[in-house]
């Protein structure tokens, strides 16, 4: 049987994608990127906002049409939140929502009329082969847990998902460690609230990530974005370990108290300060990432300043700026005050400005150092342009004939491209004008 993947939404739906075409492949089935030539198509669905939503309603009508005789599997948290609506959705063949997603593969083989993976003994055909590196993709990404305790009040995240369930730690040894066997240099750990890893299984993530680093060996450890709390205070000191790659994604979400008060977010602007500090005075060029709403329900200006400043203070090297757009099912769509489309609009702007100029500064932090580099996509076939990311997870650009897909390199850092988007790597003895690698990478 041919078997597509589609997904939108977070790494944690990635990392489901890639355990089950490993699952599926495992049993023989082969993977295909092509939904037209598939014979069922498993389709991981989002509703983390409004605009999620109607993108998975309009990929399942796309999908549908692009493959009207394959079987279509639906399941993720637009499913979960409207099961109805899916299973009634012309082309649709399965809904599986979240709390089922560990039993895809036996689910749909039950539904194909196959005998489920769970009750075939020693039939495991095995392969060498990596899901994922069939999928053209270098860095794979691991679930570590679902599910969410906490109760943000813009967030429907935590009502798809459910309650907080961990694997085991033996399974994600495991699961890396095949991974490396096949070639995977790089791994991130993903989940709902990553913090809260074993806190159903008595453990926790500080834990975790310990036994990785004694029981593995691939080269390059990372962790997808993490809540900035339930973080101990000696967490950081796992970062000496320098197969921990010095970057964290933690989302601040508001740069005042009031507003994060509002959110119901368990931590306010001068605890998330220490622990940036922290982690900097610790590690050398520690690169923090954030996300950050614009105007959230009853945001003032004097509110709205406060968080500009509070971020222009600690600076990012990289920000996902989200316009507040109210979702049906969450606290925050019942708080009074909404503001202003065109306000939040004009808040966005701001802040994505600034953020640019934030990450430029600190990308040219790098410049004159070197790095080691994940090479992962070639630009082009004509000339040999790569793009790879460094451990601090900033993307760079090198011509280089060396390059090879999937392999870790050391270059010098020697520019950042014009647009502050990328660092740049020359050659001693460049083929084209060195100009602005960004132009080629942008232009791809
Ligand atoms: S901690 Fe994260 S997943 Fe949990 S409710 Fe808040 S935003 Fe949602």
């Amino acid at each position: 049987m041919f078997i597509n993947f589609q997904a939108l939404g977070c790494r944690l739906n990635e990392a489901e994608l890639e355990s089950w075409a490993g699952q599926f492949m495992k049993l023989g089935h082969q993977v295909t990127t092509n939904a037209a030539e598939a014979d069922v198509v498993v389709f991981n669905s989002c509703a983390v906002t409004a605009q999620a939503d109607r993108k998975s309603r309009q990929q399942i009508g796309r999908l549908q049409r692009a493959n009207p005789e394959a079987k279509l599997i639906v399941t993720g948290c637009h499913a979960s939140l409207n099961p109805e609506a899916v299973k009634n959705t012309l082309g649709v063949d399965l809904v599986i929502d979240n709390q089922q997603k560990d039993q895809l593969v036996d689910q749909t083989l039950r539904f194909l009329g196959e005998q489920p993976e769970s009750l075939r003994v020693g039939t495991q055909i095995g392969t060498s082969e990596n899901a994922l590196l069939k999928r053209g993709r270098h860095r794979g990404f691991i679930k570590i847990q679902d599910g969410c305790r906490y109760r943000c009040t813009y967030c429907i995240v935590t009502i798809a998902r459910g309650a907080e369930r961990s694997r085991s730690r033996q399974d994600i040894v495991d699961e890396i460690n095949q991974m490396h066997r096949q070639g995977v240099q790089e791994i991130a750990l993903t989940g709902v609230h990553v913090g809260g890893y074993g806190s159903d299984i008595d453990s926790s993530l500080y834990a975790l990530l310990s036994e990785i680093l004694d029981h593995t060996e691939i080269p390059r450890i990372r962790l997808a974005s993490v809540e900035p709390w339930d973080l101990p205070d000696h967490f950081f000191k796992l970062f000496e370990n320098d197969r921990l790659m010095p970057h964290m994604h933690l989302p601040i979400q508001s740069g005042c108290d009031s507003v994060l008060r509002r959110m119901a977010r368990r931590c306010k602007t001068a605890e998330f300060e220490r622990l940036v500090d922290q982690v900097r005075s610790l590690v050398t060029l520690f690169n923090v990432t954030t996300d950050l709403i614009t105007g959230f329900p009853g945001e003032t200006e004097q509110e709205w300043r406060q968080t500009v400043g509070f971020v222009e203070k600690l600076g990012f090297g990289h920000m996902h700026i989200f316009t507040y757009s109210a979702r049906a099912g969450t606290k925050a769509a019942r708080l009074p005050d909404q503001v202003e489309q065109a306000t939040k609009k004009m808040r966005s702007r701001e802040m994505h400005l600034l953020a640019a100029r934030l990450k430029q500064q600190e990308l040219s932090k790098h410049v004159g150092r070197s790095a080691s580099v994940l090479w992962e996509q070639q630009m082009s076939d004509s000339v040999d342009q790569w793009v790879g990311y460094t451990p601090h997870y900033h993307k760079i650009a090198a011509f280089d004939a060396n390059i090879r897909a999937a392999t870790i390199g050391d270059v010098s850092i020697d520019s950042v491209s014009s647009d502050g988007l990328l660092l740049q790597h020359h050659l001693s003895q460049p083929k084209v004008a060195i100009g602005d690698l960004a132009q080629h990478v942008s232009r791809g």
